[in-house]
């Protein structure tokens, strides 16, 4: 007879550390975010918020200015 065996209680279970670097808070809307546009000056948005703002942060897809301290950074 083959009698199932007791199995040891394992269950790998990865146990995630929750870093705050690993998702940032767009300050623009809110939402937690794994990617933010940043800024050396502090200033972060997030992808959805840089594409409603698109019309007034970059003009040609190419870079963005920053509207703290209107540094040119590439998109
Ligand atoms: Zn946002
Ligand atoms: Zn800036």
């Amino acid at each position: 007879m083959n009698q199932n065996e007791p199995r040891p209680g394992r269950s790998p279970r990865p146990r995630r550390a929750r870093s705050a670097a690993d998702s940032t808070r767009c300050p623009c809307c809110k939402k937690r975010t794994t990617f933010c546009w940043t800024c050396p000056c502090g200033f972060e948005i997030c992808q959805a918020c840089m594409r409603d703002n698109a019309w007034g942060l970059t003009c040609n897809h190419i870079t963005w200015t920053c509207p703290d301290c209107g540094a040119q950074r590439s998109y």
